[in-house]
Formats: structure tokens, sequence, C-alpha cells
């Protein structure tokens, strides 16, 4: 008897943030495909959930459409199993006829200089998880009573990092920021906020919006250096790109800008390279190298300055985590592979793929991409999929989270929620497996 899943495509995706889903998104419109997406959290959407900023709940909107892909009947969420633990790659290569490793890049890179380890000084993947109730970084309490903190990045991620620290409980209110991370953040005694970028302000990553918001900030006032924003003609300007453009407009709008008593300081430091974290056990400074920028290259002026300070935020990259039977590549922090294949019948997608490089939407044709990788190359080789996985997680006494698992507790999150909140998540996994149960 022919086996009635033989003529089915069986596809695991491990990872179910962005691109993982986009990638489901483009198997599933076809009729003989079926996909899992397994997440080692209860929870689907990766960094939509636990690390775009938690007052920008417009983007994280996105994650409707990645709630459309799961209710069809072509793919399914298998949450709170994680491969290389729960399950090994290798009997998930034995029980679908694909896998694709949509992992992320979870892992902070580090400054690389002397003292970077000393107490003080906290990864953006940790302190972003922590304010947003990402259960491995919950527990992360920060010692926020202190004056000065230092923000090191010229990106998105440094700025949503410095935004949260700068905003008031009123200018919070309608995000889905941890109670536990707005009880500690609205009641530190913060009063200045460095952002340090290596490069200068034509170099630097960050989007105009986000710019923008940084001169809206209720009780925090952002200031830049006159001598470090250029002064351009309406030519020079125009030959920018629009995105450096606008930030320009931004920037050098916030050098007319004097700390206020009472307030607190976002100063936008340029042209400053970290060279070590100074201090005993814990952080109590940053000596740091002036640059200048040649060609688009940094060059080190030799001449050197502090600043004083008792907490270091390095927001400059991330590196995925190594999964045993894939190959990994050391010097890229991502797996090793060829537009997307790492092997036969093994592919990665989105940062796993690239390292964190792009916006949500850049995930989108990268999964696009890689289902139709997989339509051309892979044929259904009549193995389990689905049932075969959840053979094996009854086998091992694993609880795997369904999609409609999921909904509870977003609906216990939901409920939960007071005022302009939209929710209140939970950050412990055993809370999420209770509201799971209910
Ligand atoms: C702090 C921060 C803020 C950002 N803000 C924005 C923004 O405002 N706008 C924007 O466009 N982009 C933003 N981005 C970028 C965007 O989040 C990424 O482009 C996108 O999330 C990358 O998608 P991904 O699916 O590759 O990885 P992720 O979103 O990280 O998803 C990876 C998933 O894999 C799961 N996983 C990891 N290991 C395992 C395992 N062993 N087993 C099972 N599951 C596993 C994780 O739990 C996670 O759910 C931000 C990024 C960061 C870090």
């Amino acid at each position: 008897m022919p086996n009635k899943n033989s003529k089915l495509l069986q596809v695991c995706i491990i990872g179910s943030g962005p691109a993982g889903y986009y990638t489901a998104e483009a198997l599933a419109k076809e009729e003989n495909v079926r996909v899992d997406i397994i997440d080692k959290l209860p929870t689907p959407y990766g960094l939509i959930r636990g690390g775009v900023a938690p007052d920008h709940q417009k983007i994280k909107g996105v994650y409707r459409r990645y709630e459309k892909t799961s209710l069809g009947e072509r793919v399914r969420f298998a949450g709170n199993l994680e491969a290389g633990q729960d399950v090994s790659l290798g009997e998930l290569r034995e029980l679908y006829d694909a896998v694709v490793l949509a992992l992320g890049a979870p892992k902070d890179r580090t400054l690389g200089i002397p003292g970077d380890d000393k107490l003080g000084v906290i990864g953006s993947a940790e302190f972003v998880g922590w304010y947003n109730s990402h259960p491995d970084f919950a527990g992360l309490d920060p010692d926020l009573d202190i004056s000065t903190v230092v923000v090191i990045g010229n990106g998105n991620v440094a700025v949503d990092a410095a935004r949260v620290l700068a905003k008031t409980p009123q200018e919070m209110a309608a995000s889905d920021l941890a109670p536990y991370a707005a009880e500690k953040i609205h009641a530190a005694p913060i009063s200045k906020i460095w952002m340090l970028g290596r490069r200068g302000p034509l170099e630097a990553k960050f989007t105009p919006k986000e710019m923008g918001e940084l001169g809206e900030l209720q009780n925090c006032i952002t200031v830049t250096d006159k001598d470090q924003i250029p002064d351009l003609t309406e030519e020079q300007l125009a030959a920018l790109p629009l995105v450096v453009r606008k930030n320009m407009v931004h920037l050098k709008a916030f050098t007319g800008n004097r700390p206020e008593a009472g307030k607190k300081t976002l100063h936008m430091q340029f042209y400053s390279k970290p060279a070590e974290v100074l201090g005993e056990d814990r952080v109590t400074g940053l000596r740091l190298e002036k640059t200048r920028v040649e060609n688009g290259n940094c060059i080190g002026t030799g001449e050197i300055f502090e600043i004083g300070c008792q907490m270091i935020i390095p927001c400059i990259g991330y590196r995925s985590v190594p999964l045993e039977g894939a190959k990994f590549r050391e010097d890229w922090g991502c797996f090793d592979n060829q537009d997307g294949k790492i092997e036969d019948r093994l592919y990665c997608t989105g940062w796993a793929r690239r390292g964190p490089t792009g916006t949500i939407g850049t995930n989108r044709p990268d999964g696009h991409q890689i289902a139709a990788r997989i339509l051309r190359e892979v044929t259904p080789g009549g193995r389990p999929g689905g049932a075969g996985l959840d053979a094996l997680a009854g086998r091992r006494g694993l609880e795997i989270i369904t999609f409609g698992d999921w909904q509870k507790i977003e609906a216990a999150e939901e409920k939960a929620a007071t005022g302009e909140a939209p929710r209140v998540k939970f950050h412990r996994t055993r809370d999420m497996l209770t509201a799971a149960r209910r």
C-alpha cells in the first residue's frame, strides 16, 4: 500500500520569526506542502515580540500577517520545542523532506576591548530582551540605580535602547514594556545617556523616523555637537541618499539644543571608538579614542578621552548560535550557506543566513527565495513530517504548544492589560504553559 503522505512535501522550519514565517507563507501556496514551524519558546514571532521596541506597536502589527499563515491548513506552529535540546537536527532531517534554519542571531557581538566583561556591560540582546519580557533575559535585573548610561552603536537598536531609557511612564503607557522593567527604568535616577558611534553622522545606520522621535521626547533633550555635524550646502545635501539627508536635518536641529535642568540629556556623539571599559569589577567609565573617517574607513587619531558611566549597552550586532549537524561560519557569525543552501535538504534564511542586517521586510524576499528553492530542489520522500514529530514528542514527554494554545496565551496577556497597554506579556515559560492549558 502506498503511504498516503508520499505525495506531500514535509518541511520543518526551525524558528518562528519573520524569516520563518515568510518562508512558510510562500511554501503554503503549494497544495502538496505541509510545514511545521517549531520554536523553542511557547510564543511565536521571534524578535517581533522580543526585540522590536515596546513603544513601536504599529511595527509589531506585522504579526497579523504571520497569524494568517498559521491559521491556514498547511502550516502548523509547534512551540516549546528547542532544536538541539528537545529534538536534534538529525532527527528533524529524518522526519522531514527539508529543514530550514530560521533561528535568527540571538547572541550579542562583544566589544572586544579590555574590561568588556565587567559588571554593568550589558549587550543589547540581553537588555532589549529584558525590557521585552523574553524568558531568557527576564531575570537580568540590571542595576539602574545609576546616573549615566553609554549606548554604543549608531543603528536603530541603539536608538531604541536610548529612547526606552529616556521616555516617561506616560510616553510608554501604550506600550507592552515589561512591568518589572517599567518599574525599574522609571524609578532610575538616570540623568545622562550617551549614544556613541565610531564613524560620523553621514555613515550612521539609523533611520529618520527614529531620529525624529528623539527630538520629541517629553523629559529628555537630545543634543549633538555642532562641530561633528557637517555644514552641507543644498547641493551637497541633495547628493546624499534620502535617508541620510533626512537624518542630517534632525541631527542639525539637535545642535541647537541645550541640556535643561530637571530633564535627561541624550548626547549623540560621533567619531568615538571604545578602547577600554574602566572600573574594578563594575563599570565606572569608558575610555575612547577620537576617530576620523577617510573614504568610509574609521581611523584612530590617537587622541584619548574618557566618559564616566555606570552602565554600557553595546548595540553593535549579533551572532547566530551554532546547531549541531549544520555547518557554521565563525567568521560570518551565521550558518555556512550558498544562497541559503547549507547542504541537500538543509537550508537557512533570515538572520541565520545573512547575519543581522536589514529590516523585517528584508526577510520576505529571503524567505520566498528559499521556499522557491526548496520547491525546485526537493521531492517528497514519504517522510512522516508532523505526525512523526508528535510521536517523538509523545515518547519524550515534550509538551508541544499549538497555535491554538498560543492564542490562549495571547488572550490572557491581552486580558491582563490596563489603560492603553495592548497586553501584559508573560515572562516566565511556566506561566505561558499554564495559560495555554486553560
Ligand atoms: C532590538 C531589535 C529591534 C528591531 N526593531 C526593528 C524594527 O523596528 N523594524 C524592523 O523592520 N526591524 C527591526 N529589527 C530587525 C528584525 O527584528 C529582524 O530583521 C528579524 O526579526 C529577523 O528575523 P529572523 O526570523 O531571522 O530572526 P528572529 O526574529 O530572531 O527569529 C528567530 C526565532 O528562532 C527561534 N529559535 C532560536 N533558536 C532556536 C532553536 N534552537 N530551536 C527552536 N527555535 C529557535 C527564536 O525563539 C525566534 O523565535 C529589530 C531587531 C532588533 C534586534
